[in-house]
Order: structure tokens, then C-alpha cells, then sequence
């Protein structure tokens, strides 16, 4: 017997049985092998014990699985690379989807476009694409999976120049909660295809999804320019007032931290609060390298390293920064502009960094994807320029209460300088309460179309849009 509820219902080994011997992949449940693998993901404050995870092999896994869990009621969770900050990916007791297996990139170069199984990840796709000079835009770190960023949006350096992840996914086949798969495309259930460009894993699972591609790189120009906190008033002033007029080839994002020993930043400065912009330019290395200059003029930077590289090794930068394992509690924000007042808070907190992990990002995101109309996909947030992320990131258990709270009062503080809206991957598990703020006026068809594809809400392990809302 395996207790799959929270109410304690229970689920017969004949019933298992029958489900694992259906199964092409895996069905792991507590005493198996490699159970404890699967159930970890990647932030480690989150640590729940499913009764059963199935490991999918193909569609025809997750079919079975969403028949299954349907069947009995069980609470079911799904995971694609298992990344995201809330932990839904894992339930305690329930059954577990796990989709990491499924780590297929197919890419046509002729028609430019890419096909990909969700549990690839960032570096997978870039993998396959840039063996053809081409890309999507994704995230800034390529252990990410592509499922769970595609499904609440999507953005990174390339999102200036071709808008959001959504923006340029152009079908999916989903299996939807009664456990059928269908196509998801412009022509072919629209309201599906409008709903998960944004609205997460509320209306199925993705078992597959379709990109556009563009021409990037393979060599782009991309680094780091490091300044001097002291200066990080005027420093982040120039910056607004440069990102205005940049070209979109160019994105420039900040992040406040303690730096990190970087052997081109002097011994002194390690660990000391600094200004980091990381900067890409896609496009002509040398049209790059003029339309970064002004960034120089900001302050005698403490060391700056820039320079041509392949786009997929600048995919993986911060990939050392943001490793699996340790405890993390992040808080987001959007901005469609930065005011004096954002500054400012962000000044403050970034002084009092409660651990040397713990930073105060801020992506570019303005440009292509604020031409979309807010309710042409499910994703709302079209004014939003800058999207905030205060990156709680600490190693020892002790340190959760101090980590959280620095993290929530920043939170709270910088609140009146932004939009309102929210970006659903960026939200901890707890903010439930403001998925319909994060939704603006999309919430209420999201609603609706929850009610016709998942109206018993099998789905719910997510930023969850209730059918009863
Ligand atoms: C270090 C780090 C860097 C990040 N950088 C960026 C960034 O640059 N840009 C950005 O946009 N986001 C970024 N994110 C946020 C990221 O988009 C989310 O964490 C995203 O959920 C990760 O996807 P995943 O498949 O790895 O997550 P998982 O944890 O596996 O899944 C998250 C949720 O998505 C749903 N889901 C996943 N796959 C499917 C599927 N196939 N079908 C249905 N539902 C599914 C489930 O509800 C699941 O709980 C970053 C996160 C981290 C931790």
C-alpha cells in the first residue's frame, strides 16, 4: 500500500504493480534505488518524499502516469529539470512526474525550428542549436529546464531582440488531465496554446514543444564589467538612462553582490559589495564593442572582462554561481522603470547582504516582448522593462531565518516602486495568494480555460489557477 494523499488514501500494490509493468521508464517508489536522486531537485529547501515517482520514458509514460493518478485521486507533481524555486516539482506523498529523462532536442535548420522533450535542459537545447548557429531565447543558466521556463514565460539575453520564450514557441503537444494528448498551435486548440504561453503547468503536461530559431552567434560578445559600490548610485542612474537608447542586439543586466574571487577584479575587492554588469551584444563583434563603450564612463570600473566567446559558453556563465544544493528563497518583482526609490532600496539591502551568495539581480527585459499585447498569450506582463529578483542563496539550515527575512523586507520595501505584476517562475511556494496579481487581466479567461481543461484541478502542484476562483 502507498499512502498518496495528504487525506490518507491509499493506493493497493495491485494497482503499482499494473501501473509499473505498463511503463516504458521507471516507477521509484520510497525503498527503490536511486529514489532519493530522483526526488532532490535543485533548490535544497525543498525536501518531500513522493509515495511513487514514475520515470517517464516517452508520452505514453505520462499518459498512463495522469490516468493513474486521476484514477485515484492521488496529488500529483511534475517535474521537468527540476529547478524551479517553489518546489512543486516534488510533493510530499503523491506521485511524482518526472519528465528529466525526456531530454530530446531535435533541430531543423532548414526551417529553423527545434523540437524538444521536456526534461532537456538550457544547455541541451543550446547544444543542439548552436551546432547550426542558431537559438531561441531562454534563461541565463543552463542547467535550467526549458519545460518549466518556456511555461511561465521565458527570458534571457536574447529577449530584447525576439521576445519572450513564449513568444516564439509555435506548438506542443500536451496531455491534458484526462490523460489524452492533443496539439496545442495557432490552428489547433488555440486556447490551450494561448494558455500555457505563461500560465505554467496548470492545463497539462508538455510532452513537447516547438520553437522558432534565429541566427546567433556562434561567437558573440559578452562579459562582465565590475564597478565600485561606493559608486552605485551614479552607476545605476547612468544605466537607466543608457539602456533608453541602446539597440536591442544589446542587453545589459545588474546584479549586486559581494564579488566573487574573479582573477581579473584586484584581491581587495573580493568579497566586498560591488556593481556587476553582465553585458551580450548579438550581433557584429566590433558594432558590439562600440555600443558598449558609454558603459565605461560610469565609474572607474574595478576590472572589466569582455570579450568574444560562444554564445553556449556565455549560456553557462553563471552557471558556477548557481549551483545545485544549496538553500534558496527568492522574491520578484517587475518594474517598467527603475525609479530613484528602486534604487535606493536596492542600495540599502545590497549593504546588507546576509551571506556572501545572496544578490540583488536585475534583468533587462524591454524591447521586443513589451510589443505583444498583454492578452495575446497568457503571460500579461508586457510594460514590465526590468524584472527584480532577490536571489536569497545560503548553504547552512541555521542561516534560513536571517537569509529569508533580508530577502522579504527587500521584497516588501521595493514593492511600491513596482508594477504589481509578477513573473510566476520567479515566486516562492507560498505566494499563492498572488498568482491572480501576477495574471493582471488574463487571470479570469486563465480561469476559465482552467475550468474546461483541468476542471477538477489535477494540476494543482504549480503557481495554481483554481477552477473555482
Ligand atoms: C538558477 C536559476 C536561474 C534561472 N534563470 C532564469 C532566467 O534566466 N530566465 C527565466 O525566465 N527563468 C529563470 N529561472 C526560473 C525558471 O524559469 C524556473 O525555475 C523554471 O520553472 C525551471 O524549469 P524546470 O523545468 O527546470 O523546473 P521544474 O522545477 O522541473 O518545474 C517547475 C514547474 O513547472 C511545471 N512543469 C515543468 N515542466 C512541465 C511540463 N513539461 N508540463 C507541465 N508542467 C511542467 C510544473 O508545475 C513544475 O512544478 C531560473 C531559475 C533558477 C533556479
Amino acid at each position: 500500500m502507498a499512502t498518496m494523499n495528504g487525506d490518507g488514501t491509499k493506493i493497493g500494490q495491485e494497482a503499482i504493480q499494473a501501473l509499473a509493468s505498463s511503463l516504458r521508464g521507471d516507477l521509484l517508489t520510497p525503498d527503490s534505488p536511486g529514489y532519493d536522486e530522483a526526488r532532490t531537485i535543485w533548490n535544497a529547501m525543498i525536501d518531500r518524499r513522493p509515495a511513487m515517482i514514475v520515470r517517464c520514458a516517452g508520452v505514453a509514460d505520462v499518459m498512463r502516469a495522469v490516468a493513474f493518478a486521476r484514477r485515484h485521486q492521488a496529488l500529483v507533481a511534475v517535474r521537468g529539470a527540476g529547478h524551479n524555486i517553489a518546489g512543486n516539482a516534488v510533493c510530499d506523498k503523491g506521485l511524482m512526474i518526472d519528465l528529466s529523462a525526456m531530454k530530446s532536442v531535435r533541430v531543423n535548420p532548414e526551417t529553423r525550428r527545434a523540437y524538444v522533450e521536456p526534461g532537456a535542459t538550457l544547455a541541451n537545447f543550446d547544444h543542439e542549436a548552436q551546432a547550426f548557429g542558431l537559438a531561441t531565447p531562454l534563461g541565463i543558466n543552463s542547467t535550467t529546464g526549458v519545460s518549466g521556463l518556456t511555461l511561465g514565460g521565458g527570458f534571457g539575453w536574447l529577449t530584447r531582440k525576439y521576445g519572450l520564450t513564449v513568444d516564439n514557441l509555435v506548438s506542443a503537444e500536451v496531455v491534458t488531465a484526462d490523460a489524452k494528448r492533443v496539439r496545442a498551435s495557432a490552428k489547433e486548440n488555440p486556447d490551450l496554446f494561448w494558455a500555457i504561453r505563461g500560465g505554467g503547468g496548470n492545463f497539462g503536461i508538455v510532452t513537447l514543444f516547438e520553437f522558432k530559431l534565429h541566427p546567433v552567434g556562434p561567437e558573440v560578445l559578452a562579459g562582465l564589467i565590475v564597478f565600485p559600490f561606493d559608486q552605485a548610485k551614479a552607476v545605476l542612474t547612468k544605466y537607466r538612462q543608457f539602456v533608453k537608447k541602446i539597440p536591442e542586439e544589446l542587453n545589459v543586466w545588474v546584479v549586486l553582490r559581494q564579488a566573487p574571487p574573479l582573477p581579473f577584479l584586484p584581491k581587495e575587492v573580493h568579497g566586498k559589495e560591488v556593481v556587476v554588469m553582465p553585458l551580450f551584444y548579438d550581433g557584429k563583434i566590433e558594432k558590439g564593442r562600440r555600443a558598449i563603450e558609454p558603459l565605461r564612463s560610469f565609474a572607474r570600473p574595478h576590472g572589466e572582462h569582455i570579450g568574444p566567446q560562444p554564445f553556449a559558453a556565455w549560456e553557462k556563465a553563471f552557471d558556477p554561481l548557481l549551483t545545485p544544493g544549496a538553500r534558496n528563497y527568492w522574491k520578484s518583482h517587475n518594474f517598467s522603470e527603475l525609479s530613484d526609490g528602486a534604487l535606493d532600496v536596492m542600495i540599502e539591502y545590497a549593504s546588507k547582504l546576509p551571506s556572501p551568495q545572496c544578490e540583488i539581480f536585475v534583468g533587462l527585459i524591454g524591447g521586443k516582448a513589451n510589443r505583444v499585447a498583454p492578452k495575446a498569450t497568457a503571460y500579461a506582463a508586457r510594460d514590465t522593462k526590468f524584472v527584480l529578483n532577490v536571489h536569497g542563496r545560503w548553504d547552512e539550515p541555521g542561516d534560513d531565518k536571517r537569509c529569508i527575512a533580508w530577502a522579504r523586507e527587500f521584497f516588501n520595501k521595493s514593492a511600491p516602486h513596482a508594477t504589481g505584476t509578477a513573473y510566476v517562475n520567479f515566486m516562492t511556494e507560498e505566494e499563492g495568494g498572488r498568482v491572480a496579481a501576477a495574471y493582471g487581466p488574463n487571470y479570469k479567461r486563465l480561469v476559465q480555460l482552467k475550468k474546461k481543461y483541468d476542471p477538477k484541478n489535477l494540476f494543482r502542484m504549480n503557481q495554481n489557477i483554481k477552477p473555482s476562483a
